[in-house]
């Protein structure tokens, strides 16, 4: 076997070794349907760790979230600060506040969710 035919042969070998490799699809699939966490409403997602519907709700929740984190920080330093008393049960009621709000918003999240499921299922 000469220089050239070496080559020819090595080409071969290797083009045939590239072909035996799975082909690999770039990007995800279509991910299942989900319901948003802040609206509640159907939305397909673009990404696997996609929570709200779009822009606006996920700046929403975090924002309650920056809201209620800057009224604990301000309650806290006033608190422990001046030494008030009763602190611990102010601290209770927002808390108990803010789950009631959490509480009413998932009830309508699922009323939104099971309206959705008869409408797919083609009842009403
Ligand atoms: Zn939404």
């Amino acid at each position: 076997m000469d220089a050239m035919e070496s080559l020819a042969t090595e080409s071969r070998r290797r083009h045939a070794a590239q072909a035996a490799k799975p082909i690999v699809v770039r990007g995800a699939p279509p991910l299942p349907m989900r319901y948003c966490g802040e609206c509640g409403n159907p939305y397909w997602p673009t990404r696997q760790d996609q929570d709200f519907c779009g822009t606006a709700c996920r700046q929403n929740f975090h924002k309650r979230r920056y809201q209620r984190g800057a009224e604990l920080y301000d309650f806290a330093m006033d608190w422990r600060g001046k030494r008030r008393k009763g602190g611990f049960t102010e601290f209770c009621r927002i808390v108990d506040e803010w789950l009631r709000d959490e509480r009413d918003r998932r009830a309508r999240h699922a009323k939104i969710r099971e309206a959705h499921q008869r409408q797919i299922k083609g009842g009403q």
